[in-house]
């Protein structure tokens, strides 16, 4: 399972099949990460440098966390794709086929000024959870996505 927490500030993002439930994320805080609540993590309950430092205690790379920075990822299901826009500009997609076995994401694309913000990860994750939540399979030829999928 792949979702996506955020705010104004910071982006979290959650890969349930590395998660090996060590909790260090709900010691380092409560607030935030809480098994036990739906959605199990929540941001606003505390501040996020401290959000992130208990990310960064996570061992098994099951949470990334990333500045905003006024990046927008929404689904295009129409276009069969995820788009990330600033300020109405596209800045990046991820962009798939819809195949009888479910969605096969083929190529990935940030702009070269957008690299290593989190922009690419954020834009595979959204493909994954829209189809995760509607039991869709997702494949991918797209080197990128494969490797966030950890195939
Ligand atoms: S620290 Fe990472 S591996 Fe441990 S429970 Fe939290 S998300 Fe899962």
């Amino acid at each position: 399972m792949h979702r996506t927490y955020e705010n104004d500030d910071i982006v979290i993002l959650w890969d349930s099949e590395k998660c090996i439930h060590a909790k260090e994320c709900r010691e380092g805080s409560p607030e935030t990460f809480d098994p036990a609540r739906r959605p199990w993590i929540q941001l606003g309950l505390a501040e996020n440098a401290r959000v992130w430092k208990a990310i960064e205690r996570c061992p098994s790379g099951a949470l990334s966390v990333f500045y905003r920075h006024e990046t927008d990822v929404v689904m295009e299901p129409d276009k069969c794709r995820s788009i990330a826009s600033e300020a109405k500009k596209t800045v990046g997609m991820c962009e798939y086929h819809e195949t009888e076995a479910g969605l096969e994401i083929y190529r990935t694309v940030v702009d070269a000024d957008r690299e290593d913000m989190g922009i690419a990860k954020r834009l595979v994750f959204k493909v994954l959870e829209a189809a995760e939540r509607q039991n869709i399979t997702v494949s991918a030829t797209c080197s990128y996505a494969r490797e966030v999928m950890g195939r």
